[in-house]
């Protein structure tokens, strides 16, 4: 069974087919700046890289592109596009409607769109997508996998703002989080390098990337999460604040004489680690001005990794002790640095990172010292898999 995993954003679209039969890509790639100039398909089947760079208007027509290169007789995989069983889909936010991936019909499309303005810059082109997908590629199973169900088992203390009740009665107003697909993933992929199962254990996933979130996960469900009615909230992380005062918003537009819209673009795209040190949102570059002696650098990092222990500890306290601390994406994977700051703060809890296991990028392994008795662990994530294995799932 071959299945294309499709994540629309407003202007590009990654995608990865994938076998099923021992789970491999058989090819991904990337369209960017679909509707804009410069648009491009980046596509890694058979032999060299394929690089098409022509005007692409639209999701259909970008869709139009992945499956001419994936049947295409020098780059392609398969040889015609009967051979795509499914198709899988990342959809932001499913609200409180979807606690589980789905087979699209018209009325969970319509659940996207009542979900649109919960998240109006990722909901609307992963509905295009889907529209698309249907019209290119019919009678083909299309399926969505949200970045919110796996937190809708949180319970309502965990998942409830303190504000008037009537607000989450009109508006479900509420913390929602997401990344859900990749903490679902290595919160599994834990319990196999732990030797134990899922149900038994306690486990912080540390989701660090651009976007970054951190969740309490015990006995395999999500209890709480850092992100919350959107992804602003929570970790400090490449450009957003996440977590601050309320009161901040209406302080800054006073005195920066901006509206609601320009404040929300400091918080979304000037803030976090970018914002402090300066620099850049790229913990690489932070990284290298750090170590140059930036302070502003250094500042941002031990900001980052300050924020990241602290949500680990409170999920500690939120479920009376953990037995590993596991690391994720593209920080999480790759950087030492931060791994061995955090865990730094988290020796009081057992956590025993171990420097010379540390010194390693990519690699499902515990970095922990024998005597450690909460398991730091880096399980790379694979939220393209986890798409294809729902979809998969669902078929049958
Ligand atoms: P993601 O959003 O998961 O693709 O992760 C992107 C983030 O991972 C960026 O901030 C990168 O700087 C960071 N990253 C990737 N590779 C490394 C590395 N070798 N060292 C430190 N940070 C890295």
């Amino acid at each position: 069974m071959k299945i294309l995993v499709l994540n629309c954003g407003s202007s590009s679209l990654k995608y990865q087919l994938i076998d099923m039969t021992n789970e491999n890509a058989l090819a991904k790639g990337l369209v960017e700046r679909i509707g804009i100039d410069g648009s491009r398909l980046v596509h890694e089947g058979t032999g060299d890289k394929f690089v098409l760079e022509t005007p692409i208007a639209d999701h259909k027509a970008a869709i139009g592109h992945v499956t001419d290169a994936l049947i295409n007789a020098a780059h392609g995989v398969i040889k015609n596009i009967d051979e795509i069983n499914a198709v899988g889909h990342r959809v932001v936010h499913g609200g409180e409607h979807f606690a589980g991936s789905v087979i699209i019909t018209d009325e969970v499309k319509k659940a996207i769109i009542e979900c649109a303005d919960l998240a109006p810059l990722h909901n609307p082109p992963n509905l295009t997508g889907i529209l698309a997908a249907e019209e290119l590629l019919p009678g083909k199973p299309q399926c969505g996998v949200f970045d919110t169900a796996f937190h809708q088992t949180m319970p309502a203390k965990a998942y409830m703002y303190a504000l008037p009740m009537e607000l989450y009665d009109k508006y479900k107003i509420r913390r929602y989080g997401f990344h859900g697909t990749s903490h679902r993933y290595v919160s599994q992929k834990a319990a196999e390098l732990l030797g134990k199962p899922v149900a038994s254990l306690k486990l912080v996933t540390c989701h660090l990337g651009n976007g970054a979130s951190v969740c309490a996960v015990d006995g395999g469900k999500s209890v709480d999460t850092s992100m919350g009615f959107t992804p602003l909230e929570g970790l400090i992380m490449g450009t957003r604040c996440g977590d601050i005062d309320p009161a901040v918003v209406q302080f800054i537009m006073d005195k920066e004489k901006i509206d609601i819209k320009a404040a929300l673009d400091i918080f979304n795209k000037k803030s976090g680690v970018l914002g402090i040190s300066c620099v850049s949102s790229d913990f690489r570059d932070i990284e290298d001005a750090a170590a140059a002696g930036n302070k502003q650098a250094e500042l941002a990092l031990d900001s980052f990794c300050y924020r990241v222990a602290k949500y680990v500890g409170s999920y500690a306290a939120a479920m009376n002790g953990i037995d590993a601390v596991i690391f994720t994406a593209g920080l999480g994977e790759n950087g030492k640095i931060v791994r061995e700051k955090v865990c730094g703060y988290l020796t009081y809890l057992g956590v025993q990172i171990d420097l010379e296991k540390n010194n390693v990028r990519g690699k499902f392994v515990d970095i922990g010292k024998p005597e450690a008795t909460v398991r730091p662990l880096i399980v790379p994530t694979n939220e393209e898999l986890v798409i294809a294995r729902d979809t998969a799932e669902l078929l049958k």
